[in-house]
Parts: structure tokens; sequence; C-alpha cells
């Protein structure tokens, strides 16, 4: 039923790209997303699919024009607001069970943001479980990573290589209210570049509000308000327009979605810019961005976290996907697991949510 791909990962990313493991693997890779033929429903499909269940509301997991959608009920605010009002979403408590067709179905916290799950397929007693985006990490915002065992194991691997392996939450959130604390004392704005929903309330969970007012950028907002309304508390924070800009000058933290223009920043001059996110652990990343201040910040999984959550669930087969798929299925192919690859659509896209709302 399943192959190992041990020759077949070193040959180059296209050879295997739409690789199919058997037709009657319970959870396969197809274009539309990943699909179960025995509950006939899809996990992630971004293509306008009768049924799909999203793990989370990310840009690329998650898709308007899907028929019906199923999802943890933490994240059902978030979900809609990405994928519009009118949109039929269905919601689970973590750890709720239903069957649809005759397949048992559960969500499960992944800890990536708030709402993410990971999805818990049950068929003639084999389970499968597919991880969605998640980290190990402490993260005020969302519920905790919770291990699920099972059979197979579908995984991201966003960073699955060596080279990735972060510090502590606290130390980075040690690291950027110091830059902050810097930037106040020399008399300059400090504006912090984070994804729009999920990393930017979690920045703001790890500030430290005595050092000065936060302002956010308006795509910031909408989602921290999302989030307040889903019960997560977060710290104040202000719409950064020209009058808060004005107002905080030198003291205040601004928080912009990565794809904020320069004309957008151009307003909280004189400013030192930061970014968080896990690429910048690449030396090269943060000079191409021209940041002031590079905090490895990152809502996935590292790679020893990756390794010891495979351990944790007891699965015996692996399906990498998501990330640097090859190399991570390469290494767990000799590690003796049976492991394969599912191509996603965005597999090379990295940590998702390129939130690019223009905001003068
Ligand atoms: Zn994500
Ligand atoms: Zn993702």
């Amino acid at each position: 039923m399943f192959t190992v791909l041990r020759d077949r990962i070193k040959e180059p990313r296209a050879a295997y790209h739409w690789f199919a493991m058997s037709e009657d693997a319970l959870i396969s890779s197809r274009e539309g997303g990943l699909y179960c033929a025995a509950g006939d429903f899809y996990i992630d499909a971004c293509q306008p699919v009768a049924r799909t269940i999203v793990t989370h509301a990310h840009s690329d997991h998650a898709c308007a024009g899907a028929g019906r959608y199923l999802t943890a009920a933490a994240g059902e605010r978030v979900l809609r607001k990405r994928i519009g009002a009118e949109a039929v979403i269905d919601s689970l408590q973590y750890g709720e069970q239903v069957d649809l067709n005759g397949v048992k179905i559960s969500l499960h916290p992944a800890g990536h943001v708030l709402g993410s799950a990971q999805v818990r397929v049950e068929y003639r007693g084999e389970v499968w479980v597919v991880t969605g985006d998640y980290k190990r990490q402490a993260d005020k915002t969302c519920a905790p990573f919770e291990v699920v065992p099972c059979h197979t194991l579908v995984t991201e691997c966003t960073f699955g290589l060596p080279i990735f392996r972060w510090r502590k939450t606290e130390e980075l959130a040690a690291e950027i209210n110091q830059w902050w604390r810097g930037n106040v004392s020399a008399g300059r704005t400090s504006v912090l570049l984070a994804y729009a929903l999920g990393k930017a309330q979690r920045v703001m969970s790890l500030l430290d509000p005595s050092i000065g007012p936060i302002l956010v950028h308006g795509a910031v907002q909408s989602m921290v308000e999302t989030y307040r309304a889903s019960g997560v508390s977060l710290p104040a924070a202000e719409h950064a327009n020209a009058e808060t800009a004005r107002a905080g000058k030198g003291r205040a933290l601004v928080i912009g979605p990565p794809g904020a223009s320069a004309l957008w920043m151009r307003k909280f001059n004189p400013l030192s810019v930061g970014i968080a996110s896990g690429w910048m652990a690449v030396r090269g990343f943060r000079r191409r961005k021209s940041a002031d201040m590079g905090c490895a910040l990152s809502d996935h999984a590292d790679w020893p976290d990756l390794l010891r959550t495979i351990r944790e669930t007891g699965a015996q087969r692996v399906i990498a996907t998501h990330g640097y798929t090859a190399q991570f299925a390469r290494y767990l192919a000799e590690t003796g697991l049976e492991t394969s690859v599912y191509a996603t659509r965005f597999s090379d896209a990295g940590e998702e949510d390129e939130t690019s709302a223009e905001e003068a």
C-alpha cells in the first residue's frame, strides 16, 4: 500500500511532484487538496469542492468557494473573516468526534494560530492524522498542540531542515522588547512586520506595554478584533494612522504585515524596522529584506520538534507535505520510516499568509 521513496526522492522535485499513493490510501493527494475517498471530503481544499475540513484560516489552507466547511469552533470567527460571511461553516470542539459517511473525524489543537487543528481520521481501525501547520512552542493566543497517536501522520515540514532550531519564546520576547526599548532611547519608532493572522497577535501577547503605545496596521487590527471577539485577551492597541503615528513618534511599536508599503511606513520616520519570522534564522533573508532587527519567532515546528512529534505519535508511516518535503522525507526514510510526499499547491511558499493589504 505504501512505497518508500528512497530512490525517487533523490531525483529532482518535479519527478514525483504529483506522485500518488495507491488508490486505496485513506487520504490521498488530489489537485484540489487532500482527499478522503471513504468519507468523500477534502482537507484544506483550495478548489470549489462540496465539503472541506479546514485546519486553519491561512490562505494556503482555507479558500472561499467550497460548499461546506468543517473547522474547530475556536477558529470559526477567524475563518469566516477570511472566506466570507455567507460561507456554510460547521464547527467542532477540540476532541469532539463526528461521523462522515462511516469515517470518524475529530479535530485536535495544532498550536499554530487561533483555532488551528490537526485532523484525526479513523476508518475500519486505521487512524490517520493530518497536522496542518503546527508548533510546539508556547503561544498564549491559541490552544497548545496535542499529540494524537496514529498509524499514518501527514505532517507539514515548512522548516524541515536541521538548521532550523528555535530559541525559547521568552528569549525571543525579551529580544523584541529590548529592541523596542533601545529604539525609544534613540527616539525611533519601532515598526515590526509580522503576518496579520496569528503572528501579529502572538507578538502582541509578548510585548511589554509599559515601554510605549502599541499601534497596528488596518489588516492586523481587523484580525486583532476577531481574536478579541473569540475570547483571546491582548494588550490595548490603536489603529496606526497619521494622528496616532505623530502622537507615538519615537515611542510606539507599530505592527504591520510583511507586505506593508514603503509609503505606509514613511509616516513613522524616524524608524527602525524589525521582522518576526522563522526565516530570520537564515542569514541573508534579513539583509535582503533590509530589516534592522530579525527575530526568528515562528509559528511552525522546528527540526527537533518535527522529529519529536513524529516519534510521539507512534506513526510508522509519515507523509511530508508543505515545505522542505524532499529533504525531510529522505531523512525520515533513512531512519526506517515508511515515507512519502504529498505535494501542495503552495509547497514552496513557506510561511504563508503574505497579507499585502495596502494602507497609506
Ligand atoms: Zn499556517
Ligand atoms: Zn501553511
